[in-house]
């Protein structure tokens, strides 16, 4: 499993710095009105590069939790978390019941308005 996670670690590290370097590359400039060239494609590289960040901050952890044998526990209840859970999911922190429980707690109507924030 450590094998896996480093592998994993190194594709998306690689992968970040392409993107910052893609970044860097399609940088809009603003204030042109010259329309958005560049600007969509941009946008997207941004958004994937969140979602890279978050893949290595969550594989990053796995690792430590890995170094601390706390791996394949589950963070909420304690529980020994289905192998084959993590062989599909191998940064999660959740056994499968709570993850299903903090999944239907996350779609509850007052949960998802909290987050919205006030509507002004
Ligand atoms: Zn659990």
């Amino acid at each position: 499993m450590r094998h896996r996670l480093e592998a994993e670690l190194r594709e998306a590290e690689q992968e970040l710095q392409e993107l910052e370097l893609q970044l860097e590359h399609t940088k809009p400039e603003f204030g042109l009105g010259t329309g958005s060239t560049g600007f969509d494609e941009w946008e997207v590289n941004m958004l994937r590069r969140d979602t890279v960040m978050a893949r290595i901050e969550a594989l990053r952890s796995a690792l430590a939790r890995l170094e601390e044998d706390q791996f394949g526990r589950c963070e909420r209840c304690g529980a020994k978390i289905d192998p084959e859970r993590l062989e599909i999911l191998p940064t999660t922190t959740l056994c499968a019941e709570c993850a299903r429980k903090a999944r239907s707690e996350a779609a509850l109507p007052g949960a998802a308005r909290s987050r919205v924030g006030p509507r002004r």
